[in-house]
């Protein structure tokens, strides 16, 4: 299926590895140039490398933490400067610690925000006006299934998520005259660096393998295993695709059947 992405530039925030990271490999592969950000400079040069030397497309990066308006708009001018626009954008950032009710600090509030709601905010405000001018565009925010069904235990994620889906929802309605789609994709469990580190903790704590922990997980999910973070970047990229142009608006789960909701 011919997407249609050629030539378009891509923002994926926080993709120095895990589902950022599948999501930019996936734009290079359909011929966009791409820009990618994360805080940790080493880890983030070594995949921009890897990226370009796959796929011989341009890669744009820069290290700075998401939760900084300052460093987001830095770097969405210097993408506009090397590639001339920016076409798609997908928002992205690190997951809240798992606390319940009475350990969550007012901090750990405010730090949540930030980190999920006001990273997301940054970006749309400096990529909307750019897309608006070219009368085209899309922006897809990654949150979590946590959106469709709380996560018992991750009560930051449940609540701040909530915060982004309503945002991409509303931003659909203003920018859809546009030409620009928002839209939000939520991953289930998805085997990255993220995953692996709450594997093997679960694993220490409970005093059993990892592959028994991995095991729980699977159990839970409908078609019998978590998603591999190449499925999870089909969608997102499908969704920037002009196949995609009528779709505004949506969440979309991408959890193998994990939500037991009806939407
Ligand atoms: P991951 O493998 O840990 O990767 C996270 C990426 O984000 C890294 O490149 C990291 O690099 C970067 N990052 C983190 N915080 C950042 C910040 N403040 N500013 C800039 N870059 C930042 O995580 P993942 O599994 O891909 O998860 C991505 C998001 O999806 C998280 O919010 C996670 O909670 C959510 N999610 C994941 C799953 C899953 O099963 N994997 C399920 C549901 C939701 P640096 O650390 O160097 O900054």
């Amino acid at each position: 299926m011919d997407l249609g992405l050629t030539g378009h530039v891509a923002i994926v925030a926080a993709a120095s590895k895990g589902l950022g990271r599948a999501v930019a490999e996936e734009f290079a592969k359909e011929g966009c140039a791409i820009a990618i950000c994360a805080r940790t400079a080493a880890e983030l040069e070594r995949t921009a490398s890897e990226i370009e030397k796959s796929s011989d497309q341009p890669v744009f990066r820069q290290a700075f933490d998401v939760t900084r308006a300052d460093a987001v708009h830095e770097f969405v001018e210097g993408v506009e400067k090397k590639f001339g626009h920016v076409d798609i954008c997908v928002t992205n950032s690190g997951g809240p610690p798992s606390k319940t009710f009475l350990d969550i600090s007012l901090e750990d509030w405010r730090a949540a925000v930030d980190q999920m709601l006001l990273s997301t905010v940054h970006f749309a405000r400096e990529v909307l006006p750019r897309m608006q001018r070219n009368h085209w565009g899309r922006l897809i925010t990654i949150t979590s299934v946590s959106v469709k069904q709380p996560i018992d235990g991750l009560l930051l994620s449940n609540s701040v998520r909530a915060g982004v889906t309503g945002l991409a929802k509303t931003l659909a309605n203003e920018f859809g005259p546009h030409g620009i789609t928002v839209n939000n994709v939520c991953p289930g469990f998805t085997l990255t660096a993220r995953l692996e580190e709450l594997v093997e903790k679960r694993a220490h704590d409970a005093g059993v393998s990892r592959e028994k922990i991995l095991e729980g997980m699977n159990s839970q999910v409908p078609i019998g295993r978590v998603a591999r973070p190449d499925e999870f970047a089909a969608l997102v990229v499908f969704l920037a695709s002009e196949r995609a142009s009528s779709i505004n608006g949506s969440t979309i789960a991408v959890d193998g059947g994990f939500v037991k909701g009806l939407l």
